[in-house]
């Protein structure tokens, strides 16, 4: 101990001489800048123990150095410490990154300074005044303290004792496993007492001793194990959040750090392997930083060698349980390609290790896109159960399997201690069935990525009797191993459900909003621009901006902006991205249909008005219309009616042969919850079911109130102690006041008081020939950590509800006999939930909701929260959502529930016509009602070849016919990367494709069409 505080206390030996900067100055702006702009600012003086600021402003530091020339032969380093992230730029390059939270404040000049080497020399030090975790005031996810201060406080040229370092890093290596390995270990002696013979061996004065002592410490490491031992793969890597507690722009920037740090890493360290996921930042950089060139040709190259490893496979580390079936297949698709593109080959391994959970259907779709290998860990987070197993198969819905690995040490981010070592291997829960396990070392979340300390540590671990082997490795050796090892492998069923961070399916809901209509934007948009294709005209299919905006809503599904964990500058970002989505969706839409209409749209002489009806969905629908906004129409709804995928003009007569429903009189009582229950009931009695839906004395549509105070993770998660504080929200602020009182359309409306200072309004809408009934609902949210939700108590008996996911359904408990059943308290859902028992059951639909549950005979939607970290101003908005209650006779498949949520979330479109006679056109028709067809879109490459997507709904065996209008000369099965299938050539029959499905597979055709 003695000689550890010599040599690590003030008078430390680990630096010899040091000397400060010749000169120092700096340039402050706002904004992230390139290199060559700011090394043309004018740059005023500066010194250490200056601060600089306020938080996310960029300092640029002009260092001139000059080495003195006594230190000939010695290891020279550039030493800076200070607050925020910095980057060293050299020459024009980014060289290396400097942050003090990642242990990294050194920049090596030379190890061992030469006569011929400059040693006068100008660096720059882009300092980005924010932490490698932000600026959280007070904490790491309060929200970013504005005027945080960044404080210089080292800035010299020293000399760097490389024996001195590596004699501390045995002592560590052998004072860890004299503690850790425990008193019945033989080897924790021998370490404890080979670094007490070393310490008397040292003479602190005399460093010619340290080699003798070092010789000690190599002895013992060198003692080899048996070979039954575990071994560990270790993998560099540095999870780099696209956005979280920073913007996306300084990701970028955070990349740029990162991995120009591991090539430096790499050229002194040849044997280092660095897995690099969230690749698609390297286009952003590249885009907004010319002088990154450098930095990605160097990449490259360490690509080549097989050491710098693009992993994941897909766009960014998207949210695992949000992102519609759609999106996560081009999350795939945008990333494949990319790896393609930049690197010659997609990746084989999908890498999720921080992502809330997983969707049942991923296996499906990762094997869709070329991926049998699957790396997470935040299982680790569950907490309530803890998962059984660290390397298992993982089978989604339609039985697909994956191969998993959960790196057994619980995290991303190890610094190759021999702490995490043990722990990797006695936390292993499938030790009996493989000898193998991942360990990833490096800095993560806000960057960083590994050190050389790191790599020392594990080195000196390769073989170590007592001590599991450490291999530098990488995901494909580890995987290549495990599938060896596999037979004995259990096999995992269904969702990876994390028992935390629940709060994510519902806070900031206008992202939720956003993600949802920019989904169905973009199917539209690919639909009617593919049919305008198809159909002959000059149409072109505008594949690259349907690309750019496609990539900005997958860059919004990162794991901390749909889930909503982000900070207020992050949420305007992505809000930003979705109105240009929005924007630039409803050009490209209009330009289709234009193209696809024309003859129809254009008013002839002599030509009424009318109406022409598009319906982008795969069946027939027929429903009522509002025309508010088109020309001569005072808004009165019209009905509606067409097949799949069809263009319907009508005349405006047609609407008087509509059906009539009456909603009946009003009897509103002034209670405000039971003029709902009324409602209800004389809605649910219109031609619906025979029988109530709603329990006597119960009240559907209630909305209920709860305090919302997570134990730390305020906007992730909901705790269930929540449920204990449920207030039913019973103050009327205007009652129930019919507002349209029959013909094609009824409706009511009222408001309520939520809360203190909340309100809601609502307008209830049964059109005919509808199955459902939708509430239209507007709230003014001003809350602080409260929960709103609403519950339909339903006069169902099940154990289990059904709600949807991607491509797919699953089932969840409607009770909580075990705590894998009550941790679900509250679970994420798509476009509808439903509770059945045989003969009859009650669905929810929404429009931009996921967080739901059901628990006995309440089926529950979570509306709105209002976390306070790390944003204070989450959710406090105007909000307008809709959602809608379906009772239904027979299965919800029968019933019709999946097509019902489809058509309330992709509305007809309806645009002016001229009256001119046309018969109706549908491009697609599907025979079995159990399958949907979900995308069609331009293949890529680009030509005259349309991929169509369907996948079976119902969860069932199934054969279907696919017919089309389209001028289709060849079609062929593909994967989901459009790749297409050995022998999968499909024969043009009479009746169309013939396809077989099993429950819930996807199936992607490619259709070449004539010129
Ligand atoms: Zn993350």
């Amino acid at each position: 101990f003695v000689f550890c505080n010599v040599i690590l206390g003030p008078q430390s030996m680990l630096f010899g001489d040091c000397c400060p900067p010749a000169s120092l100055s700096f340039f402050q702006t706002p904004r992230r800048i390139p290199y060559d702009e700011a090394v043309g600012q004018e740059f005023r003086p500066a010194k250490v123990g200056d601060s600089f600021g306020p938080t996310w402003e960029t300092c640029w530091f002009k260092v001139e150095l000059s080495i003195p020339q006594a230190w000939a032969g010695q290891e020279v380093h550039f030493v800076w410490e200070s607050d925020g992230e910095g980057m060293v730029w050299r020459d024009g390059q980014p060289v290396q990154g400097l942050t003090k939270e990642g242990e990294k404040t050194s920049y090596i000049l030379t190890s061992s300074l030469k006569e011929s080497e400059p040693h006068s020399l100008t660096l720059y030090v882009e300092l980005a005044c924010n932490g490698l975790f932000g600026a959280g005031k007070g904490s790491m996810i309060a929200p970013p303290d504005p005027d945080r201060r960044f404080t210089l406080s080292k800035a010299e040229l020293v000399i760097f004792n490389r024996d001195v370092y590596e004699l501390l890093v045995d002592l560590e290596i052998l004072l860890d496993m004299a503690q850790l390995l425990g008193e019945e270990n033989q080897r924790s002696f021998q370490a404890l007492y080979t670094a007490n013979q070393m310490v008397n061996m040292c003479d602190v004065t005399d460093p010619s001793t340290f080699p003798a002592a070092r010789d000690l410490a190599a002895a013992i490491f060198s003692q080899r194990n048996g070979k039954s031992q575990h071994t560990i793969h270790a993998v560099g890597h540095c999870h780099i959040d696209s956005a979280w507690l920073w913007p996306y722009e300084e990701t970028i920037r955070k990349c740029a750090r990162s991995w120009v740090t591991v090539v430096r890493l790499m050229e002194r360290n040849p044997e280092l392997t660095f897995a690099c996921s969230q690749v698609s930042d390297l286009p952003l950089g590249d885009l907004s930083f010319g002088s990154w060139r450098g930095v990605t040709g160097s990449i490259q190259e360490f690509v080549a060698k097989e050491q710098f490893i693009p992993v994941g496979g897909t766009w960014v580390e998207m949210d695992g349980n949000l992102p519609s079936g759609e999106s996560m297949v081009r999350q795939f698709l945008q990333g494949q390609l990319f790896f393609q593109e930049q690197f010659g080959r997609i990746c084989s391994e999908f890498w999720l290790p921080d992502t809330f959970g997983y969707s049942a259907q991923l296996p499906q779709l990762m094997r869709g896109c070329g991926i049998r290998r699957f790396l997470t860990q935040k299982l680790s987070w569950n907490l309530v159960n803890t998962f059984p197993h660290h390397t298992f198969f993982w089978e989604g819905i339609d039985g697909s399997r994956v191969l998993t690995h959960f790196p057994p040490g619980d995290s991303y981010g190890m610094h190759g201690r021999v702490e995490e070592i043990l722990k990797t291997v006695k936390n292993n829960k499938d030790k009996g069935c493989v000898n193998h396990s991942a360990l990833l070392f490096g800095f993560g979340d806000g960057g960083g990525g590994p050190t050389q300390k790191m790599l020392d540590r594990m080195k000196r671990m390769s073989d170590t009797d007592g001590l599991p082997r450490v291999q530098i490795s990488t995901p494909d050796r580890l995987f290549s191993v495990l599938e060896k090892e596999s037979s004995q492998l259990c096999t995992w069923v269904g969702e990876l459900f994390l028992e935390l961070h629940n709060g994510t399916y519902t806070t900031q809901a206008q992202i939720k909003k956003g993600n949802r209509e920019c989904e169905r934007i973009l199917h539209d948009v690919e639909v009617l621009s593919t049919l305008a294709v198809a159909r002959g005209s000059a149409f072109q299919y505008p594949a690259s901006q349907l690309q750019r905006l496609w990539r900005l809503l997958l860059l919004n599904q990162f794991h901390d902006v749909l889930p909503g964990s982000c900070i207020q500058l992050v949420v305007e970002d992505a809000l930003q991205y979705y109105t240009e989505i929005r924007r630039v969706g409803a050009r490209l839409q209009e330009e289709a249909v234009q193209s696809l209409c024309r003859e129809l749209l254009q008013p002839k002489a002599g030509s009424t008005e009318s109406t022409l009806v598009l319906n982008t969905l795969p069946w027939e629908r027929t429903e009522v219309i509002s025309r508010t906004g088109l020309p001569g129409h005072d808004g009165a709804p019209d009905l509606a009616s067409g097949g799949g995928l069809r263009e319907v003009r009508l005349s405006p007569s047609y609407w008087n042969r509509a059906p009539q429903t009456s909603l009946g009189s009003s009897h509103c009582t002034p209670f405000s919850t039971a003029f709902l229950l009324f409602f209800l009931h004389c809605c649910f009695s219109v031609p619906l079911c025979s029988r109530e839906s709603v329990p006597d004395g119960c009240y559907a549509n209630q909305f209920a109130l709860f305090d919302d105070v997570p134990l730390y993770w305020d906007a992730w998660d909901v705790m269930d102690y929540h449920l204990e504080t449920r207030k039913p929200v019973t103050m009327l602020l205007k009652p129930l006041e019919i507002t349209l009182a029959g013909g094609l359309r009824g409706s009511a409306s009222f408001s309520l008081q939520i809360g203190k200072s909340s309100t809601l309004t609502q307008e209830i809408i049964l059109d005919a020939t509808c199955p459902y009934l939708r509430f239209l609902t507007q709230v003014e949210w001003k809350e602080a950590h409260k929960f709103l939700k609403v519950e339909f108590p339903v006069q169902v008996r099940s154990t289990n509800a059904t709600y949807e996911i991607q491509f797919g359904h699953l089932q969840r408990p409607t009770h909580w006999n075990t705590s894998w059943d009550w941790a679900r308290f509250e679970v994420w859902a798509h476009k509808w939930l439903d509770l059945s028992e045989h003969g009859f059951g009650v669905a929810l639909l929404n429009d931009c909701k996921y967080g739901a549950s059901a628990h006995g005979n309440i089926l529950s939607l979570s509306l709105l929260r209002a976390p306070k970290s790390p944003d204070a101003t989450a959710d406090i908005a105007h909000h307008q959502f809709t959602y809608a209650v379906m009772p239904h006779l027979g299965s919800f498949q029968d019933a019709g529930v999946i097509q019902c949520a489809y058509n309330m979330n992709f509305p007809l479109h309806a645009v002016p016509a001229s009256s001119a006679q046309c018969p109706a056109w549908s491009a697609f028709s599907v025979s079995s009602p159990a399958v949907v067809l979900e995308t069609v879109k331009q293949a890529s490459p680009r030509g005259r070849t349309v991929v169509v997507r369907l996948y079976e709904a119902h969860g069932s065996t199934v054969v279907a016919w696919l017919q089309t209008s389209l001028p289709v000369k060849e079609a062929m099965l593909c994967d989901l990367l459009e790749r297409p299938a050995a022998q999968g050539s499909l024969p043009l029959e009479q009746r169309g494709m013939r396809l077989s499905f099993t429950p819930f597979r996807v199936l992607s055709i490619l259709l070449v069409l004539r010129q």
